[in-house]
């Protein structure tokens, strides 16, 4: 079994995801995409060296990427091309003596140990493979708006990398490439010279990320919880959910103790990992003296925007003996929606009594649980 070396060309721009940094150094759970390409790579036993091209715009992300110790197949990297055959080109001339060589996209960060050891062991055995699955979908060929045919789709298959090659294969493709429009993958470079290519079955999950969804779906989603307790007091107003409700009493606290709000609060951070609300807002702090417990709700919208996580829902449950709640319950959802900036259908609030059993049934006071998801 002979070591490959993996070639990760990773210059592009990237025109398709929009604003911000190239795809490849978008986050996914906290890191950039490449380095989870570099990762898989870096664990594969078959891989003894790994070489990325990259833009030269991108030295900075990319040495905080390299300086990771885990990656210590990873070797300097070249400065790639305005194309990716430049990109893959100059990647080879940096790797001496590999008798196999994989190129893997900078942006499959799903690709198996599996998987590259199939093509690395077709590539030694044939010389030339490439991972590709059928096309399920019906393909047409369109001009101009038209349909000119629907191809047989019993013939066509996506293909997808790593693709491996036989080093002094690869090198004859690059020193005398055929004519012909761009290659979009190194494989084809080697059908046009009439080199055989293996086809090994690829894998669904090893997907190339192009558009700013593959990442939504891709994002890594947290959940937190959240539990609070407030006394009742006399002449005090109850304040629950933001929303101001009719009683001989209302709950005792620093705030406006709305216990509700509270527990949501205490969930939302759980599940962004950003504390707690007596560290956010301590409440021995005159500034949070009285204050609404939906202001400080929207402070919490500001850092979770400042961490990029974006709520998926909310579900809270008041415990409570009386006042009856569950009228007021989709005002509650609506206010703390609206301090969230999301859609009120993301928030549930529920009430329920606790058959006149603890304190919340001997009514001396209330409690609320809360559970929030967010993505990031
Ligand atoms: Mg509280």
């Amino acid at each position: 079994m002979a070591t490959a070396a993996a070639i990760v060309p990773a210059a592009g721009r990237g025109l398709r995801m929009g604003e911000g940094p190239a795809k490849q150094y978008r986050l996914l759970g906290g890191r950039p995409v490449l380095w989870h390409t570099l990762a898989r790579l870096q664990a594969s036993p078959r891989i003894g060296r790994i070489i990325a091209a990259i833009h030269g715009d991108d030295q900075e992300r990319f040495g905080s990427i390299s300086s990771d110790p885990f990656l210590d197949k990873l070797q300097a990297p070249v400065l790639g091309g305005s194309t990716r055959s430049e990109s893959v080109r100059a990647g080879l001339e940096a790797l001496a003596g590999e008798e196999i060589v994989l190129v893997h996209d900078a942006v499959r960060p799903w690709v198996s140990t599996d998987l590259i050891e199939r093509v690395a062991a077709v590539a030694e055995e044939h010389g030339a493979a490439v991972p590709a699955l059928p096309v399920t979908e019906t393909i047409k060929v369109v001009d101009g708006g038209r349909v000119l045919e629907s191809p047989d789709r019993s013939r066509l298959f996506r293909a997808q990398t790593p693709q491996g090659f036989r080093r002094s294969l690869l090198d004859a493709a690059f020193r005398s490439p055929a004519p012909g429009p761009q290659p979009t993958d190194e494989a084809s470079m080697l059908e046009r010279a009439g080199i055989p290519v293996h086809v090994v079955p690829g894998e669904e999950a090893n997907v190339k990320i192009t558009h700013p969804e593959d990442l939504r779906v891709a994002a890594e989603v947290r959940t937190g919880i959240g539990y609070d307790v407030h006394p009742f007091a006399a002449g005090r107003p109850l304040v629950l959910g933001g929303v101001a409700i009719r009683s001989d009493r209302g709950l005792l606290g620093h705030s406006d103790a709305d216990v509700l709000t509270h527990a949501v609060i205490d969930a939302l951070l759980g599940a962004a990992g950003l504390g707690d609300i007596g560290r956010l807002f301590p409440d021995d702090d005159p500034e949070y003296e009285g204050i609404s417990s939906l202001v400080l709700l929207a402070r919490v919208r500001d850092r979770l925007r400042a961490v990029a996580a974006e709520v998926v829902n909310v579900d809270a449950v008041v415990m409570a003996q009386a006042p009856k709640l569950a009228p007021h319950a989709g005002a509650m959802a609506e206010a703390l929606a609206g301090a969230l900036g999301i859609d009120p259908g993301r928030i549930s609030v529920k009430a329920t009594t606790t058959e006149r059993l603890g304190f919340v049934g001997r009514q001396e006071g209330m409690a609320a649980q809360a559970v929030a998801s967010v993505r990031l």
